[in-house]
């Protein structure tokens, strides 16, 4: 069973800084949004999450770093174990964005080593998925993303999935400017959803799916309406703050 509550989950990747950051969470703060059923997620750059935990008094954000190590301490120059996110007061992680598959050449196995990590330090993951414009082209998506979700979850049994939310961000769509068709993100949110039953047919617990991939303001009603899609990730939009909390506002009046 999944609850109702929709996730929007604000991706700011490497940008900003410490004066920019502070004023987007200071303008988020003085909108005063608050929806019973929307929880908000930022993930700022790694380094900015113990200050901006500061600002968060009331609550009314949740933090996710972008990346975590899968060692809990050591030798591991550069990287950032699960209990250190725990540490800064850190609740969430996202794992196998597309960017970090591409650009630090993450694979499957890394991935799968870092939700395992991340869930027995109880840290709640998004862990993404997605297919590439060529795989996509080739008749290869549900391939691909049938794939990421077996060899990503490999080992995570059923009461695992309790913190585990799949975001699915189509890999060509990423900042482009035009989010997938509504068509390709119901079908593509129905086919993760039924490949998670056949992966755990004896599971009470059904993760959420989240869509990411150049959703804005204006596409966010026609997003949320389709059927399995439990709430956004959001990229670019998210670095505006009048953007990002018109999609909140949307989303948060969509559950009246
Ligand atoms: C992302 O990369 O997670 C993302 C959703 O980016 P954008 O909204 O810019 O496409």
């Amino acid at each position: 069973m999944k609850n109702k509550k929709k996730l929007i989950f604000a991706n700011l990747k490497m940008n900003l800084n410490s004066n920019s950051l502070n004023k987007l969470i200071d303008d988020f703060l003085a909108k005063e949004l608050s929806f019973e059923d929307v929880d908000v997620i930022f993930a700022p750059p790694v380094i900015y999450l113990n200050e901006i935990r500061k600002k968060n008094k009331n609550k009314n954000f949740m933090l996710a770093a972008q990346n975590v190590f899968y060692e809990d301490s050591g030798a591991y120059t550069g990287e950032i174990s699960p209990l250190m996110l725990r540490d800064v007061g850190c609740e969430w992680v996202m794992i196998g964005h597309s960017e970090r598959r591409i650009h630090t050449l993450e694979t499957n196995e890394m991935i799968n080593k870092k939700i395992i990590s991340s869930s027995k330090h109880n840290l709640n993951i998004i862990f993404c998925v997605g297919e590439s414009y060529e795989e996509r082209r080739n008749g290869k998506t549900y391939e691909v993303i049938s794939d990421q979700l077996k060899r990503g979850l490999r080992d995570i049994n059923e009461k695992q999935l309790r913190n585990i939310v799949i975001g699915y961000e189509p890999v060509w769509v990423i900042g482009s400017g035009e989010a997938a068709n509504l068509k390709d993100i119901d079908e593509v949110h129905t086919f993760i959803d039924k490949q998670l039953n056949i992966m755990y047919p004896e599971s009470s617990i059904e993760p959420k799916i989240v869509y990411g991939g150049s959703v804005n303001n204006n596409n966010i009603s026609d997003i949320m309406k389709i059927q399995n899609v439990d709430g956004v990730l959001v990229g670019n939009a998210s670095l505006d703050t009048n953007k990002f909390c018109d999609i909140v506002i949307t989303v948060g009046n969509l559950n009246d």
